[in-house]
């Protein structure tokens, strides 16, 4: 059995009455099951205080899924980003608990669940993909273009020079000569 954090089945993120009546396919990529176990510290911490009590009322729900169910376009649920939970403790502690786990988390306090996502710079699926393979900060690809840019106007510097040397230099000197 896969488990995405410890004490929590693959199957727990994925259930669905919705999927399961109409047949939607909910199994998540490798890049947004990793993007759920951002969650874990948070849900096997909460899981232990509430001596196992903690219920997992929404994880990953599939683009198609997302749809059906009436979720927001564009949803924290679509990438692996956002969990719903019923924390098994009073939802206000939950949340202080959530916060000084991992302060990125955002926490909406809703009727019968806590729903948490955490933020990604791009929600497009590719982008996520991307990110989540390759964490580059952007800052430092940015750098790394502008020293080969450099680079590059310093050896071209260089070929001109060497040029000039060779033909415009010996053309000059030659008038001259005589
Ligand atoms: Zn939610």
């Amino acid at each position: 059995m896969e488990e995405i954090c410890k004490g929590f089945p693959l199957s727990e993120f994925t259930k669905s009455e919705t999927a399961a009546r109409l047949n939607i396919n909910n199994n998540p990529s490798k890049y947004f099951k990793r993007n759920m176990q951002t969650f874990c510290p948070v849900i096997e911490y909460l899981d232990k205080v509430s001596r196992g009590r903690l219920e997992i009322t929404s994880g990953y729900r599939s683009s198609q899924l997302n749809f059906y169910a009436d979720g927001v376009n564009n949803s924290y649920h679509t990438i692996g980003l956002a969990l719903d939970i019923k924390p098994g403790i009073p939802f206000h502690i939950a949340e202080k608990i959530i916060a000084n786990i991992d302060p990125s988390i955002t926490t909406i306090h809703y009727d019968g669940h806590i729903h948490m996502h955490k933020e990604s710079r791009d929600r497009s699926y590719e982008a996520a993909n991307y990110k989540s393979e390759l964490p580059i900060s952007s800052g430092y690809t940015h750098g790394y273009q502008v020293a080969s840019l450099l680079l590059g106007l310093v050896i071209v510097a260089f070929a001109v020079a060497g040029v000039m040397v060779k033909f415009v230099y010996p053309m000059s000197y030659s008038t001259t000569k005589h």
